[in-house]
């Protein structure tokens, strides 16, 4: 096995947000279930893909499949755009885990609140981006803790009081 083959959707989209929180939700340093804004995506999830979706968990990553003829398509449902470029390369990174297993697939992100899709096919660039993006977490996560850095978002982090008081 492969190491990306361990490596979880959720670390993808910290390594965009915050390393100090990739470095401590890998070391399981984990305060989520307290973030009202954890619980309101779990909520939208839930009620916007209530109906057709199929939750699957394979190794490292849950994801909800939805079969169409011969292919497959990933649905994320995310709370706001706000992080974007890190739910992009998150759901990406579904579709490079699965084509490793040899499984082809589209991906689509809602952003029920923005009333907003985004459609996502894997293509050559984002299999290069996500080679070097797996590299970079392996390197983090075997280093010390990335020091906190002040950021506008931290004040919504869960880890806000850890890192700051
Ligand atoms: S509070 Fe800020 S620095 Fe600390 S983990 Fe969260 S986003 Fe990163």
């Amino acid at each position: 096995m492969i190491d990306e083959m361990y490596v979880k959707g959720t670390q993808v989209n910290y390594y965009f947000v915050c390393k100090t929180k990739l470095w401590l939700f890998s070391h399981y340093i984990t305060m989520e279930h307290e973030s009202d804004m954890v619980k309101l995506g779990k909520l939208l999830h839930k009620s916007t893909f209530k109906r057709d979706n199929k939750e699957i968990q394979i190794g490292p990553i849950a994801i909800d499949l939805i079969r169409k003829g011969k292919t497959i398509e990933i649905r994320e449902v995310k709370k706001s755009d706000v992080f974007e470029e890190a739910h992009k390369f998150q759901t990406l990174y579904y579709l490079y885990f699965l084509e490793k297993l040899g499984v082809e697939g589209k991906a689509i992100i809602s952003f029920p609140k923005q009333r907003k899709n985004v459609r996502l096919e894997l293509d050559r660039s984002h299999r290069d981006s996500l080679d070097k993006i797996l590299q970079e977490i392996s390197k983090i996560l075997k280093g010390e803790m990335p020091k906190p850095s002040y950021k506008k978002f931290c004040r919504k982090c869960s880890y806000f009081e850890f890192c700051f008081t």
